[in-house]
């Protein structure tokens, strides 16, 4: 493997694959990306929790055995008389189709950035605060459809519904379709109820790319006063890996100062902010680099939320940050943001205008976070291209 690849030892994420070819036979499995190639962990583990078609089985087995395996998988990588089996077990990534990593199970997306939050509300709500009064409170958050989440790389037809018009309601395909750029996360291990943000780590398996695909003006007629529903229902598409939150170590920062405190349910129990380094290329073309690290709420504040009130998170439960966006035009993780509504349209270096997606375009979010020795590991993309509305 060349030195300096973001799936080395440090990064280990896990996925679900299958081969292209008919005749090498087996379904779909857990794999381990490393380099350009996919390991077959059933094979070199000879555990059959890794046959499975999702990682939700190895998922519940608990954080002690997520770091047993890791442990396990570093020394095989490493030591050269593991070499023969393991390269035996190696396919190599154009050679096999990548899956959704784990069962959806409940899904929550959050509103966490405070950029985004502040600067959709100035667009939605010109003549109000940019921030709802309880927004520095608490993770906002509403619950999507589970049902419609789909691995990188399918393809996503352009939603119909309601739009508001000056003599009422019209129908039809929407005309402000967006991307958001999300980082996601998936719960691994049970709680049967609250789980307190300093206990993050036992219950969340790891991090992914996630796109909130988003219908802007069904969200702006259907949205008051009880949140998001078809505008943002359709389509959610996720990355194929998930990075482990053991390969993140170099990663974790502190989240932005509090002002004001939050209740103490919601203090922060150290460095939970975490680095990560996101980019939306638009037909190819970069059009944001979005830092997570200055969004305001972290992830185990959003965990610690969504169950305080006893409802228990469940493996395969996921929950998506909220578009990532920061302080400067080329950090905003959405269209809304960064054609302001679609006042100030973008334009691409091959000339083509954007103010909202066309049918055609292809989204394309990637990330990378610090690893050891000022290295980067990377969590590889999530794909998406719209297709025109369907009949
Ligand atoms: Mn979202």
């Amino acid at each position: 493997m060349p030195s300096g690849s973001e799936f080395g030892l440090a990064n280990l994420p896990y996925g679900i694959y299958s081969d292209n070819a008919a005749s090498a036979g087996g379904g779909p499995r857990v794999g381990v990306r490393i380099g350009d190639s996919v390991l077959d962990l059933a094979r070199v583990l000879a555990d059959d929790v890794f046959a499975e078609p999702s990682l939700n089985a190895f998922m519940a087995q608990g954080r002690a055995r997520w770091s047993e395996v890791r442990a396990q998988l570093t020394d095989l990588l490493s030591t050269e008389q593991h070499r023969g089996p393991v390269e035996a077990a190696l396919r190599p990534l154009s050679a096999v189709r990548l899956h959704l990593p784990f069962t959806p199970g409940d899904y929550v997306d959050f509103f966490g950035n405070e950029y985004h939050a502040a600067n959709a509300g100035r667009i939605f709500r010109p003549d109000g605060e940019p921030l709802t009064p309880n927004w520095k409170h608490m993770p906002i958050g509403y619950h999507g459809r589970s049902g419609t989440i789909v691995p990188s790389g399918t393809p996503v037809p352009r939603p119909c519904g309601q739009r508001r018009g000056s003599g009422g309601p019209t129908f039809g395909p929407s005309r402000r379709l967006d991307f958001e750029a999300e980082v996601g996360f998936v719960v691994g291990a049970d709680s049967a109820g609250p789980v307190p943000v300093g206990a993050f780590a036992d219950h969340v398996f790891g991090v992914f790319l996630l796109n909130d695909w988003s219908a802007r003006d069904l969200q702006a007629w259907e949205s008051q006063p009880l949140g998001p529903f078809l505008a943002k229902s359709f389509a959610t598409s996720v990355s194929p890996w998930v990075v482990p939150l053991e390969a993140l170590e170099h990663a974790w920062v502190s989240p932005p100062p509090r002002d004001p405190e939050p209740l103490p349910y919601l203090a922060d129990a150290g460095r939970q902010g975490l680095d990560l380094a996101l980019e939306v290329r638009l037909n190819g073309h970069r059009v944001a680099s979005p830092p997570y690290a200055g969004t305001y709420w972290t992830a185990a504040q959003m965990l610690a939320h969504m169950t305080v009130n006893g409802a228990p998170a469940r493996t395969g439960d996921l929950f998506g940050s909220g578009t990532v966006s920061g302080p400067d035009r080329d950090q905003r993780g959405c269209l809304l943001e960064l054609s302001w509504g679609g006042a100030e349209p973008l334009t691409l270096p091959d000339g083509s205008v954007r103010s909202f997606l066309e049918d055609g375009d292809e989204v394309t979010i990637s990330a990378t976070a610090p690893a050891a020795g000022g290295g980067r590991i990377g969590f590889g993309e999530v794909t998406g291209r719209i297709r025109p509305a369907l009949g």
